[in-house]
């Protein structure tokens, strides 16, 4: 969780009417603010909780994905790819922390080698590079502690902290003219005489007017475009709430890279990631859900340590301690083929001067500075 007072709270914002106001101080209503105020556009950010990233983006698995997973063209598989080239190159130049460990997919039966080697195949169509099939001798060279029958080697997959790029985001927002409104929910919007007007606050709620709105609120996405009049409600997809629950490992983790098996209905599949600080932890699981709750059931443990073994079977019994779960805002359901981010402008939804951000789900973080990027180029078209 961060920390930030210093960004002006509603009583400080002086502005009536600006360029733009985004909604959700996450870390994509960060990035497009960000790319929004950089290319000279007067930037608010309404953010309804009293600290930036509170929210999805404060409980993710914090991975630089490579961008294998994805259907080619779709925006995922572009924005993430992208996204991972714009990231790498943003953090070097700031000197956040992050690493490029690398990981391993892992195929740990002879019939899971043809989902391995079809997820290699789409990982080259998306424009990933340098991904390479190794066999289990191979694979046991990079990582000794590893059981399996083959591998995906993945050296463009990294680690970030989230936090200090979030952070790092609202400074560049910040020392170009935007502003965040902490504390500040978007409670109402409606088009009126060619601007946006919104209401925002809580305790003495009022107006404040822009050209381009742009909602990313996360998990509340679906909720605040049902604010906004003439929104139309079919455009309006349903949310699906994936809990992901992690466990920590109690101990040093054997290996060097990040550990990840097949993709699982919902998910990556129960996978090993590694933090800034060498720590390991494993998940996210897929757990549906129909409400936002965060605590960690212990038992799930029952699950983790099956699907840990097929790839780590020295796991020790009692090494895994529930850690935190995050919540994917999916726009798929359980057996259903995955959904696509959705950015709709004016073409789709027939409103002028509305961005609208749905199913930020993983690979979000990786993609974010891609998704600024697009964001306000298609602002300045409007
Ligand atoms: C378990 C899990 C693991 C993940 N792992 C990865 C990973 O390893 N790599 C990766 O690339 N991606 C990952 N992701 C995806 C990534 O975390 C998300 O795509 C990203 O954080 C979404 O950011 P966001 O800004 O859209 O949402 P959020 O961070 O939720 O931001 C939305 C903000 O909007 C605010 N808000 C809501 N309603 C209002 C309102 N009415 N007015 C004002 N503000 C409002 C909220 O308070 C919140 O701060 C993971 C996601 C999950 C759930």
């Amino acid at each position: 969780m961060l920390n930030v007072s210093s960004g002006p709270g509603l009583e400080q914002v002086v502005l009536e009417h600006s360029d733009c106001i985004v909604v959700g101080a996450g870390v994509i209503g960060l990035a497009c603010a960000r790319a929004l105020a950089m290319a000279g556009l007067q930037t608010i950010v309404l953010e309804a909780e009293s600290r930036i990233g509170s929210g999805v983006s404060s409980r993710s698995s914090e991975v630089i994905h490579a961008g294998l997973y994805y259907a080619p063209d779709s925006l995922k598989a572009r924005l993430c790819v992208q996204g991972r080239d714009l990231l790498y190159g943003y953090l070097g130049e700031r000197g956040l922390p992050h690493r490029r460990l690398g990981k391993l997919i892992v195929a740990t039966e002879p019939a899971q080698e043809p989902a391995l080697t079809d997820l290699r195949r789409r990982g080259l169509a998306n424009g990933v590079e340098r991904l390479e099939l190794l066999d289990a001798e191979q694979a046991r060279r990079l990582e000794p502690a590893l059981r399996c029958h083959a591998a995906i080697h993945s050296p463009d997959t990294g680690i970030v902290d989230s936090h200090a790029l979030m952070l790092s985001l609202s400074g560049d927002l910040q020392s170009h003219d935007g502003s965040i409104a902490l504390g500040s929910p978007m409670q109402w919007a409606a088009r009126h005489n060619g601007v946006w007007e919104l209401t925002t606050g809580t305790d003495q709620p009022y107006r404040i007017s822009c050209d381009v709105l742009v909602n990313a609120a996360g998990l509340s996405a679906q909720r605040v475009a049902a604010t906004i009049e003439g929104y139309p409600k079919e455009r309006i997809p349903s949310l699906r709430l994936a809990r992901g629950n992690y466990f920590s490992l109690t101990r040093a983790a054997p290996f060097a890279r990040l550990i990840y098996p097949l993709p699982v209905d919902g998910g990556m599949g129960v996978h090993l990631t590694l933090d800034l600080g060498g720590a390991a932890r494993f998940g996210p699981d897929v757990e549906w859900v129909d409400r936002i709750d965060f605590d960690v059931d212990a038992r799930r443990a029952q699950l983790f340590y099956p699907s840990i073994r097929a790839y780590w079977p020295q796991l020790p019994d009692g090494a895994l301690q529930p850690a935190y779960a995050g919540i994917r805002p999916k726009l798929s359901g359980p057996g259903e083929p995955p959904h696509d981010f959705v950015i709709d402008g004016p073409g789709q939804h027939g409103l002028p001067g509305l961005i609208q951000l749905f199913g930020f789900e993983s690979p979000g973080l990786t993609s974010s500075l891609a998704v600024g990027q697009r964001v306000s180029q298609q602002a300045l078209s409007l």
